[in-house]
């Protein structure tokens, strides 16, 4: 008789604990019957115990994701081993709403799950206990982390000044295209420009107007470009544009274009409204580069010919002319 007693006494304790865990716990027959219930639960889902105890889960729950769940039961009860489920697989069981002050504006409480299988004192697995873990402040740390490390490796690839590619992350967007080109049929492109006769500007304006003059050129430029072309500021005021699925003449047009476009450029300084040119080179990849670096070349050359032709123009590189 004292032994029930204790008996009662410490399923009175034991409850309490269960009550006051600071995570959700639900227990399940093999019938998905709920048999426990505890206060996180109720405090959360807005389900009182006394509603829900001795009801099927997903009758109560509708909005369960019924098929995995099923599964993940099924799973636990036939290995007869614990199964986990992390927030970073499934961010929620239970669509709880956050309280926590660290939200940060989202709605849900991001929870890891332990399916742990109970045995009965006849050993085999009669129960199946959920715990429900309030994970949200790791998963809000973890996320700000990655968006922030994403930013970051974002910024490490830019130029702050026109925000385009700076000259190492564009030279390995190129390095990529050309070992792409290896095996590709389409045509792919190079167009180097560099403004003229910029240090005059400098000399005459100040640092701060070529500074200007060299964002106009970037916004120009990023006006002119597809979505697919990829731009970059490759040193002071020379830059550089790769140009995929497209042949020579086709770069000369878009080249062409960029060129008026940029004489169109009017950067005012003090009242006075300044006016400058660009010149270019143009390189479609031919088989006979043997590497990135003798594309560029390649392309440079072609700049170099259009500075000494008198500038303001596009030069076509060739084999003819080397
Ligand atoms: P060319 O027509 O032959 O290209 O003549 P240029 O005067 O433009 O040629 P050069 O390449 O000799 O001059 C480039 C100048 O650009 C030299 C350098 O002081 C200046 N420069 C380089 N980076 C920056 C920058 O970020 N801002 C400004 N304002 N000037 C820069
Ligand atoms: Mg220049
Ligand atoms: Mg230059």
């Amino acid at each position: 008789m004292s032994g029930i007693t204790l008996d009662i006494k410490e399923f009175h304790w034991m409850t309490q604990i269960l009550d006051t865990m600071d995570a959700g716990l639900v227990v399940l027959d093999l019938d998905n019957n709920v048999v426990v219930w505890n206060h996180f639960m109720q405090s959360y889902s807005g389900i009182p115990s006394q509603s829900i105890l001795g009801h099927n889960l997903f009758d109560s729950c509708p909005e369960l994701p019924k098929v995995w769940l099923e599964a993940k039961i099924a799973n636990a009860t036939m290995l007869e081993t614990r199964c986990f489920s992390s927030w970073e697989n499934r961010p929620y069981l239970f669509a709880f709403k956050n309280f926590s002050p660290v939200s940060h504006g989202n709605q849900f409480m991001y929870q890891d799950v332990v399916f742990t299988p109970l045995k009965s004192l006849c050993g085999g697995v009669s129960h199946i206990a959920i715990q429900i873990n309030d994970v949200s402040e790791t998963a809000h740390h973890k996320i700000y982390l990655n968006t922030t490390n994403k930013q970051l490796s974002e910024l490490s690839r830019k130029d702050g000044l026109t925000n385009l590619f700076n000259r190492v992350s564009w030279e390995q967007s190129l390095q990529k295209e050309f070992e792409r080109m290896l095996c590709a049929m389409q045509p792919c492109s190079l167009v180097m420009f560099d403004i003229d006769h910029f240090k005059k500007i400098n000399d005459t304006f100040g640092h701060h107007v070529g500074d200007e003059v060299i964002r106009a050129t970037a916004r120009t430029l990023k006006k002119s470009v597809r979505k697919s072309d990829v731009c970059g500021r490759y040193g002071g005021e020379e830059f550089t544009v790769l140009l995929p699925d497209t042949c020579a003449e086709q770069a000369e047009l878009f080249a062409e274009r960029l060129r008026e476009n940029i004489e169109k450029v009017i950067v005012e300084h003090e009242g006075q409204k300044i006016h400058f040119t660009i010149s270019l080179g143009v390189c479609q990849y031919h088989t006979e580069f043997k590497s990135h670096i003798v594309w560029l070349n390649s392309t440079d050359e072609a700049l170099y010919r259009s500075k000494d032709g008198g500038r303001n123009q596009t030069q076509v590189f060739s084999f003819e002319d080397v």
